[in-house]
């Protein structure tokens, strides 16, 4: 059902998809997506797991209130557990982390080095203190996240338009206008879900950045002969210095690098594929002949790694929907549902807030500068 409020959504991630759904409910909803296709940028490079344990406390709660979305949506594929592992020497960490993921997730073990190589036979008893197993983390079905979410929108009335890239936003009446590649359009409300260019997206509308940093990491495919990597967990290596993660008979592996990029269309290095096989073959038994299909992708972050969901207090009608940084899909349900309640003047929905989700930790306000009263440039 439409409504009469004009919404654009900037952007064709699962960010703008997931929130053009919500929205679609009391508001007529155009997306604009300046690729050729959905998901082109970071949604469709993603690692796809669901880790209740994953990023900061507000990261945890929006993943939490996003888990019955993704399940009754059908989006979760396989129930993949997470296994944080680390080498004979980080038993403080390894117990360190356990501790702090069992008192949020009662479900998570600690366990033995020979319980961890059994689980993962190319980790050496002999080189591990063990690791922290969460059992519950999920593979997402990102692709159908993606679609599924377009093709509902599309067939309640919702208009998606690929290839119009929007170049600037401003006043106009009581509302906006959006000045794009194809025309105009007047809007009641403009949501910037424009991922790496959230930011550019500011800037397009006459206001200074917010102070978004986007953040390449790399991956690529290879192959582990003679094991039968189906049942393996997510395998991370307790300082994150690389991971690994059965996909489809194969393993990505990935540097889990976080290196600093203006937005573009990110390219892998060979020198972060060469280091990811690199310090996979040290810490485990795999050899990595040929890796191939290497990708790279953003991970968009705010100045303290928590998404900014809000309006902008310097232009009316401009709402934010970004710095979702590695956690994307986790939490995109739940946060559609808060913009979509904001953006009514409605406060954070109730079973969300019981989870510790507060609109000012969300507010892209929280970054002006108390002294200038201004968002640093
Ligand atoms: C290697 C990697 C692994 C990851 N692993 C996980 C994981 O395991 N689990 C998880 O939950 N998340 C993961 N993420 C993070 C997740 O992919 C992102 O948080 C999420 O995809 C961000 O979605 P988005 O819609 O904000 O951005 P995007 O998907 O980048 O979408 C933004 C869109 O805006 C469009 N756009 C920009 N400017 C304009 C303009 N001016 N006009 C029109 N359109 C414009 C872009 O073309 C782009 O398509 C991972 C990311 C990477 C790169």
């Amino acid at each position: 059902m439409s409504g009469s409020a004009r919404i654009i959504v900037v952007g064709g991630g699962v960010a703008g998809l997931t929130v053009a759904l919500a929205l679609q409910e009391w508001a007529s909803v155009t997306v604009i997506e300046r690729e050729s296709q959905l998901g082109y940028h970071a949604s469709g490079r993603s690692a796809a797991l669901f880790s209740e344990s994953y990023g900061n406390a507000l990261i945890r709660a929006l993943s939490l209130a996003s888990r019955e979305a993704l399940a009754t949506g059908g989006y979760f594929e396989h129930r993949r557990g997470a296994l944080h592992f680390g080498e004979a020497a980080d038993v403080e960490r390894v117990d360190a982390l356990a501790r702090e993921a069992q008192a949020l997730l009662p479900g998570i073990r600690r366990l033995t080095a020979s319980e961890t190589a059994e689980m993962v036979p190319v980790i050496d008893i002999a080189a591990t203190c063990g690791g922290v197993y969460e059992p519950d983390a999920m593979d997402i079905d990102t692709g159908k996240v993606v679609q599924s979410c377009a093709s509902a929108f599309r067939t309640n009335g919702g208009a998606i338009s690929l290839n119009e890239e929007v170049l600037r936003i401003e006043r106009h009446g009581e509302g906006l206008r959006v000045a794009t590649t194809s025309g105009a359009y007047d809007a009641d409300f403009v949501v910037n879900a424009a991922g790496a260019w959230a930011d550019t997206i500011a800037e397009r509308a006459g206001l200074a950045r917010i102070g978004l940093a986007p953040k390449r990491r790399t991956a690529f495919i290879f192959d582990a002969p003679g094991y039968d990597t189906r049942h393996w967990p997510l395998v991370v290596d307790i300082r994150e210095r690389f991971y690994f993660k059965p996909d489809a008979g194969r393993l990505i592996g990935s540097l889990a690098d976080e290196t600093d990029s203006p937005p573009c269309d990110a390219w892998p290095e060979d020198i972060d594929v060469a280091t990811a096989v690199d310090r996979i073959e040290q810490a485990t038994k795999l050899r990595i002949h040929r890796p191939h299909t290497p990708w790279a992708g953003l991970r968009t972050f705010s100045p303290d790694r928590s998404p900014v969901v809000g309006a902008d207090p310097r232009l009316p009608g401009l709402f934010w929907l970004a710095g979702q940084g590695g956690y994307g899909f986790q939490v995109s349900f739940a946060l559609a549902r808060i913009a979509s309640a904001l953006l009514r003047d409605n406060k954070v929905p109730d079973d969300i807030a019981a989870l510790g989700v507060a609109r000012a930790a969300l507010a892209p306000d929280r970054f002006i500068d108390p002294q200038t009263g201004e968002f640093p440039t």
